[in-house]
């Protein structure tokens, strides 16, 4: 590898055949027999080293592909397959894309899972003619292109984070430790979170990265993890991330790689969250040096982030409460969609990555909620900051890809406007905002403070910039007329000549008495004069012919050159240069500016974002009459006139009845409220629904919004369980049971008494009897073990019996009415058991023989009737879960919570408020597992 990749070697992970890394890697052949061309044995070199990767293989105009690579892209892309030269005997497949157009192919063959190896000429082709005749021009690959590795705009989805992460794991299961990196190479961001195996498959959720670096080690480790085993593996066959491999890197290494990259501030800094992460820093470190070749990397150093402050949500329950897309995929019809009225493209990355990660500390999210309170009371100011935020471009990725080199004159353009409507933001919020703004508070002062340290550039680039401006630096033409002397002289130079040719145009034309004279300009001759073919004789003999050179013979005209000519076209062309390398100079000094404030730039990036998602909550809380969230340290859930986001906005758009609100009330201390609600009714009562927006309102509370009810009391919720049973999770398609039953286990397993789980329709998936029973059991370990906030609805109406059993469990209903014969959804829940009659009678308004329901309706009273006899009794008397829970069960339990929280500690690395905090804790734990005893 010519650049330097001093502990990362880049390999391709086993493959299954028909994946694109596999057609890919095929492609290289090793050159036997015949000798090849010298530049098919230089593209043979080459793609030897990226056996992982597509290889555009620069030439002229376009970048060409062959071997199984131009097969591969040519049916990726639709575009022609065609064959150059032999190669051992064989027709060479090749295909290629223009140059200009590069961007375009190469989303999409991104989008279709592959990556691919940028190799660009890298020296004059004069230069290698000097080498002879036969001599190949230098070729090197500059850039590898992967799904975590993007930076154009072009290639990125402007309202999401675009997040590379990277695993690691220290010590054997099931001890190891666990960590997980992950950055944006379009904006520069770097976190990192240490993490217990069992969490990992969350946090990735919770990222969604477009791609994972997986080193050997890990690998290892996760084949041999019954909870990763499949992660990998499910995510790719999802068309999930691609996943990406490095060398594995010693932990001395890795400190000694983010000591050198941020200091050793930071190396300490991140040590004190456990060497795992530092590792999974030193992961992504490794991997963009291995993949970006000269491109200067640019990230900022590393946050640490950790676990506890965020609200635990898993793959299966983003996917079940339609977080990010609906069951069926896309976006629109999501809570996100929903809920994001930002107006700039770092609002709405900020307000995804919210909703993704609510958090679990009261005084955060009232920071938060405070700022969306101050603009909710100043709707005027708020339409206003609205208004002059759209007029700022994305601010963050701009500036990133100056920094790493890849900017052009629109980025010093975007960075220019952005500190425009920061000026003008922090000028109408400074001593608007009331004094208890939360969060903004410190970011408005920052937009002031930054605004004015950065007057001085924002004037010099409105004086560089030209209004209209291309793409690429190398073009020209984007420094404004009047900005540099130097510059002026040369383009005045420049078009001088311009009109001095014009003049000699004139002059030739009345001295040859030739009218159609003209100078023309082309790509093979240059500036030359041309003359209809009936008068070129003329200038081909005397007088003229001393002046006139003769050039080229067409059809219809005939070419000269002069020695005047020669000269003008001389200095235009050398003016020309001159005033390119003045801009281009130019540019790179408004970049170094531009870097040199680049801390002061991040800091008006992050403000506006906040903002921005800080004024579109309040828009919305204010367009649909959501109210402020109450919250609490205890462990209530009390909703009055709650309502589904999503469900309401569908209804309306569709001009439909309106949506019904609905209470909610549990406390898992049993004060206030039971701590678990039994929802039963009719199928498309709205049992569903209810649960959802349940969770929906925790979820969006917790994030720093104000929530779709008329009150809402919630005590901190540490993590949401959503599950839907099998019978109705048709989505998703590969609903069986197990995965049913794999996810209640993760429930049963995970859930703590600051839980909020909402189980739908489990146990349906199999035979009545089984599912009966295990949904029993289920809500009664839920019930006398986890003690957690719970709703779980069912079709199994035996539970209703529970209620009588369980203190603190209650009925309740979705109310149903029959009108003029018809059945009539309240979608209201009202205390108490549903009547079970239901069913029959649906199948009686459909229209069903009367003797099959009369038959029915005797049958389910015989059913009934034996119930009551045994079934029922029979269940009330076996000692199901209180007797089991009372003896080893509960004792391993207790044993395992308050032990492995004490095995967990680190007394040496506490500060004496944290060790106070783990006491607290450690008592509520001990406290709780009594409770069960
Ligand atoms: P279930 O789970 O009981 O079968 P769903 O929750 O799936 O019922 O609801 C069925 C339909 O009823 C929904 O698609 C929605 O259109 C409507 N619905 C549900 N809840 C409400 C409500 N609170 N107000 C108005 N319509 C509702
Ligand atoms: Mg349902």
């Amino acid at each position: 590898m010519p650049h330097g990749a001093p502990f990362a070697k880049l390999k391709t992970m086993s493959a299954s055949a028909t994946s694109p890394e596999n057609t890919a890697a095929k492609a290289a052949k090793p050159a036997m027999g015949d000798k090849p061309t010298p530049m098919m044995a230089q593209y043979l070199a080459i793609k030897q080293a990226h056996q992982d990767a597509l290889l555009f293989y620069r030439m002229g105009d376009f970048y060409e592909l062959f071997f199984d690579d131009a097969v591969a892209a040519a049916a990726a892309l639709d575009i022609t397959l065609t064959h150059r030269g032999k190669h051992l005997g064989a027709a060479v497949p090749m295909c290629g894309v223009p140059y200009h157009a590069s961007e375009s192919y190469l989303q999409r063959l991104i989008k279709a899972g592959f990556r691919v190896a940028i190799c660009e000429q890298t020296e004059d082709p004069a230069e290698a003619k000097k080498r002879g005749a036969k001599a190949v021009v230098r070729r090197e690959v500059v850039r590898l292109v992967t799904a975590g590795t993007l930076n154009e705009d072009s290639l990125l989805d402007a309202k999401a984070d675009n997040f590379i992460a990277a695993l690691a794991c220290r010590g054997k299961a099931p001890k190891a430790d666990w960590a997980v990196a992950w950055a944006d190479m379009s904006t520069g961001g770097f976190f990192a979170s240490a993490c217990n195996g069992d969490a990992l498959p969350a946090l990735l959720a919770r990222l969604r990265p477009r791609e994972i670096i997986v080193p050997d080690a890990v690998t290892a480790a996760m084949a041999d993890s019954p909870t990763l085993g499949g992660l990998l593996h499910d995510s790719q066959e999802d068309g999930g991330p691609m996943i990406s491999t490095v060398g594995d890197v010693t932990s001395k290494l890795a400190a000694e790689k983010i000591a050198a990259d941020f200091g050793i501030a930071c190396r300490d800094g991140l040590a004190q969250e456990g060497a795992a992460v530092n590792l999974a820093c030193a992961h992504i470190l490794a991997y963009f040096e291995a993949t970006q070749y000269d491109t200067q990397i640019s990230l900022k150093a590393p946050q640490a982030e950790r676990d506890a402050q965020i609200m635990a949500l898993d793959a299966a329950t983003r996917t079940n409460l339609e977080l990010n897309r609906t069951l069926s995929g896309p976006r629109e019809g999501s809570l996100l969609h929903v809920l994001d009225t930002t107006v700039t493209a770092g609002g709405a990355r900020l307000l995804a990555s919210r909703l993704n990660s609510p958090l679990t500390f009261r005084e955060d999210i009232e920071g938060r909620l405070d700022a969306v309170q101050a603009f909710m009371d100043a709707p005027d100011l708020a339409d206003g900051v609205r208004a002059a935020l759209k007029t700022a471009p994305d601010l963050a990725r701009a500036l990133n890809r100056l920094a790493i080199l890849r900017g052009g004159p629109r980025d010093a353009q975007a960075i220019a406007l952005a500190m425009q409507a920061a000026t003008q933001l922090a000028a109408g919020l400074i001593n608007k905002m009331p004094e208890n703004c939360g969060e903004l508070a410190a970011q408005i002062s920052g937009l002031g403070t930054h605004s004015a340290a950065l007057s001085g550039l924002r004037q010099r680039l409105d004086e560089a910039l030209d209004d209209t401006l291309p793409l690429l630096a190398r073009d020209g033409g984007f420094i404004a007329a009047g900005f540099h002397p130097g510059l002026d002289e040369a383009r005045g130079l420049r078009d001088e000549s311009r009109r001095i040719i014009a003049a000699l145009q004139n002059r030739y034309a009345e001295e040859t008495g030739i009218k159609a004279l003209k100078i023309k300009h082309n790509g093979v001759l240059g500036y030359h004069i041309d003359v209809p073919a009936a008068q070129g004789d003329k200038l081909m003999q005397a007088p003229h012919e001393a002046v006139f050179i003769h050039r080229q013979t067409l059809a219809n005209s005939i070419r000269f050159s002069t020695a005047e000519l020669a000269e003008l076209a001389g200095q235009i062309s050398r003016a020309g240069e001159t005033a390119l390398a003045l801009e281009l100079q130019l540019f790179e000094q408004l970049s170094d500016d531009i870097l040199a404030a680049r801390d002061a730039l991040d800091g008006l990036a992050e403000g506006l974002a906040i903002i921005d998602v800080s004024a579109a909550l309040a828009h919305k809380a204010r367009a649909e009459n959501w109210v402020r969230p109450q919250l609490f340290d205890d462990k209530r859930f009390l909703i009055e006139g709650g309502r589904h986001p999503v469900v309401e906005t569908a209804l309306r758009r569709d001009a439909a009845a309106p949506f019904i609100a609905n209470p909610c009330a549990l406390d898992a201390a049993g004060q206030a409220a039971p701590r678990m609600s039994l929802l039963t009714g009719p199928n498309m009562a709205g049992k569903s629904t209810f649960l959802r927006q349940n969770a929906l309102l925790a979820i969006i509370a917790q994030m720093g919004s104000f929530v779709p009810a008329a009150k809402a009391e919630i005590g901190i919720i540490d993590r949401v369980y959503s599950r839907v049973g099998a019978a109705d999770d048709l989505a998703r398609g590969r609903s069986t049971f197990m995965v049913e039953m794999v996810e209640t286990a993760a429930i049963l397993n995970g859930a703590g008494p600051r839980a909020l789980v909402i189980l739908d329709e489990i146990g349906r998936g199999t035979a009545t009897f089984d599912g009966l029973s295990l949904a029993w059991a289920t809500v009664e370990y839920l019930h006398n073990v986890i003690g957690c906030r719970t709703l779980f609805a069912t079709h199994y109406h035996e539970l209703t019996a529970l209620a009588e059993r369980l203190d603190g469990l209650a009925n309740a209903s979705m109310k149903v009415r029959e009108h003029d014969g018809q059945l009539v959804f309240l979608h209201e829940v009202e205390s108490g058991a549903a009547d079970r009659s239901y069913g029959i009678h649906v199948a009686e308004l459909a229209g069903l023989p009367k003797n099959v329901t009369l038959r029915a309706r005797h049958v389910l009273a015989q059913l009934e009737e034996n119930d009551a006899a045994q079934g029922g009794d029979k269940l009330n008397a076996l000692p199901l879960f209180e007797a089991s829970s009372n003896s080893e069960a509960a004792q391993e339990r207790k044993q395992d919570h308050v032990r492995a929280a004490l095995a967990a500690l680190e007394p040496d690395r506490m500060s004496p408020r944290e060790a106070l905090d783990w006491l607290y804790q450690l008592q509520e734990l001990a406290d709780k597992d009594d409770a069960t005893d």
